[in-house]
């Protein structure tokens, strides 16, 4: 039996794909598990034990809790974007204060930090580990992996960590269990652990308290480790998953059809870097496994994880709909500054597409490997406007070849084509470790932790991040224009919630 866990804390809207996909394949290959969502499982925890901090707004957010939630969790949430972010915020209030009293953590619903412990520093991740008691999460997920395991008494237990902020969560757990149950096989993986094990910072990867780190996909891991040589199909299955407690204004499933970009030339991308091999679904498979998904999960969403939804799949979706509104990450290519083409994918249900147009000059696009045409941008846009199917687009600020000058662009273009922007996320460059510029330019310790992804570096144009940040607060963020799209965006949950709130 294996049991497989999802830790705290990630963003509560939905269930945890690369979970869902590991326990359905495993179970299609009649291997016995069980999976548990301790992120949702440990946030509803924390939000229903109330708080002992008896300012009245927090009091206002323990007394409205049930309704908060309910609200929160049903479709008349999007339709009151004010209610909306009030309950959010309301939320997450009662969420930061139930652990106030608890070590040095501050908890928000998209974040966990520990002012004491970094997750980026082996030694940290190692003695929340050793002292696993001081987790805020403790409480929960002592009680819960000690139930399950009187339960099903699995002798794997697989830990999915695919973000920062579940990485110190996720070492108390392992603490945890080789303090209680040292007979039980751990095994790590997930997208972080990759990038760790890929990346040069780990060195001897957490000998005597993880019997398995896996880089890559999981399941054949997994497979192996119950007798089985090859995998028939991955498929995803989320029948573990409890789909009316996420904080969602309906059921969203996520769906990956391809591991790694089909693009993979843009300079500033960590998976780039990381040299991740494309590795696609057939469109048809996918969209066929997409639909299975519908019928059997009704979702009130499909979230595609792609990193990019590749040209073959958007016209497979636009041919064959899935049979829920659904969204994803796309390139700006051609075929989406056809109106028919956006009509036919707005018609199967695109609700929404997440566009990274990162910087509004050219030299900067074509220097960092966009491979995109400003004015294909600004059709893709109309054409996406025209046919009802929002954006919400990427922008960068930073990279080594952006000056202020460059910036200023950027600055233009968004203010040009706010009209046609329904959402925007803004954000400073990090140079991956690994890139091709790190080796090039002259680079200094960044974040100070082994495990680091990026690398600190001298801007060849003087074009830093203290000036970036600054631009952005002082002036790119004032704009009416650009104000205007910004408060659109949910807080918090930001793009997961974003579909909901389209048009
Ligand atoms: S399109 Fe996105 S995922 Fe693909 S290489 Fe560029 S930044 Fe990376």
């Amino acid at each position: 039996m294996i049991l497989l866990i999802n830790p705290p804390l990630v963003k509560p809207s939905e269930p945890p794909p690369g979970l869902a996909r590991l326990y359905g394949t495993l179970r299609a290959e009649g291997v016995e598990c069980e999976a548990i969502d301790a992120n949702i499982e440990g946030i509803l925890y924390l939000l229903g034990k109330g708080s002992p901090a008896c300012d009245s707004w927090t009091a206002r957010a323990v007394r409205n809790r049930a309704r908060n939630l309910e609200f929160i969790r049903s479709p008349q949430s999007r339709l009151n974007l004010d209610r909306y972010k009030r309950t959010v915020s309301d939320l997450n209030r009662l969420l930061g204060k139930s652990a106030d009293s608890i070590g040095q953590a501050r908890l928000t619903l998209s974040n966990y930090q520990d002012l004491a412990l970094s997750p980026v520093r082996s030694a940290d991740l190692l003695k929340a580990a050793e002292k696993y008691e001081a987790n805020p999460f403790y409480e929960y997920f002592s009680k819960r992996i000690s139930s399950a395991i009187e339960l099903i008494s699995p002798g794997v237990i697989g830990i999915s960590l695919n973000f920062l902020s579940q990485a110190l969560t996720a070492f108390s757990m392992i603490g945890f269990i080789r303090a209680r149950y040292g007979r039980i096989r751990l095994v790590l993986g997930g997208s972080l652990v990759t990038s760790w094990v890929r990346g040069p910072g780990l060195k001897q990867p957490f000998e005597g308290l993880i019997d398995l780190v896996v880089s890559g996909p999981g399941e054949q891991v997994l497979l192996d480790l119950a007798g089985i040589d090859r995998i028939a199909k991955r498929r995803f299955s989320y029948v573990p998953f409890p789909a009316n407690d996420y904080l969602s204004p309906g059921p969203i499933v996520s769906y990956s059809a391809s591991c790694g970009c089909w693009w993979n030339r843009c300079s500033f991308c960590p998976e780039k870097a990381e040299g991740i091999r494309y590795e696609p679904v057939p469109p048809k498979e996918a969209v066929l496994e997409a639909r299975e998904l519908c019928s059997a999960h009704r979702p009130a969403l499909i979230h595609f994880v792609d990193s990019a939804m590749s040209p073959a799949l958007l016209s497979r979706l636009a041919e064959n709909p899935p049979g829920a509104p659904w969204y994803g990450f796309a390139r700006m290519t051609k075929r989406l500054a056809d109106e028919d083409f956006c009509r036919a994918l707005k018609a199967g249900g695109c609700v929404m597409l997440k566009l990274g147009v990162e910087s509004g000059d050219q030299s900067v696009l074509d220097l960092e490997g966009k491979g995109m045409e400003l004015g294909l941008a600004s059709r893709i846009l109309a054409s996406l406007k025209k046919s009802g199917i929002g954006t919400y687009v990427y922008l960068l600020f930073g990279a080594p070849s952006e000056s202020e000058a460059e910036a200023r662009n950027t600055l233009d273009f968004t203010v040009r084509h706010a009209a046609l922007i329904d959402f925007l996320n803004l954000a400073v460059f990090n140079m991956p470790v690994n890139s091709p510029d790190a080796k090039r330019l002259a680079t200094s310790p960044h974040y100070e932790g082994d495990l680091s992804l990026y690398t600190g570096f001298r801007h060849p144009k003087g074009w830093d991040r203290a000036k970036v940040r600054h631009f952005l607060e002082s002036e790119f963020k004032r704009r009416p224009a650009i104000a205007a799209v910004l408060s659109n965006d949910p807080p918090l949950f930001t793009s997961n919630h974003a579909p909901f709130f389209v048009g």
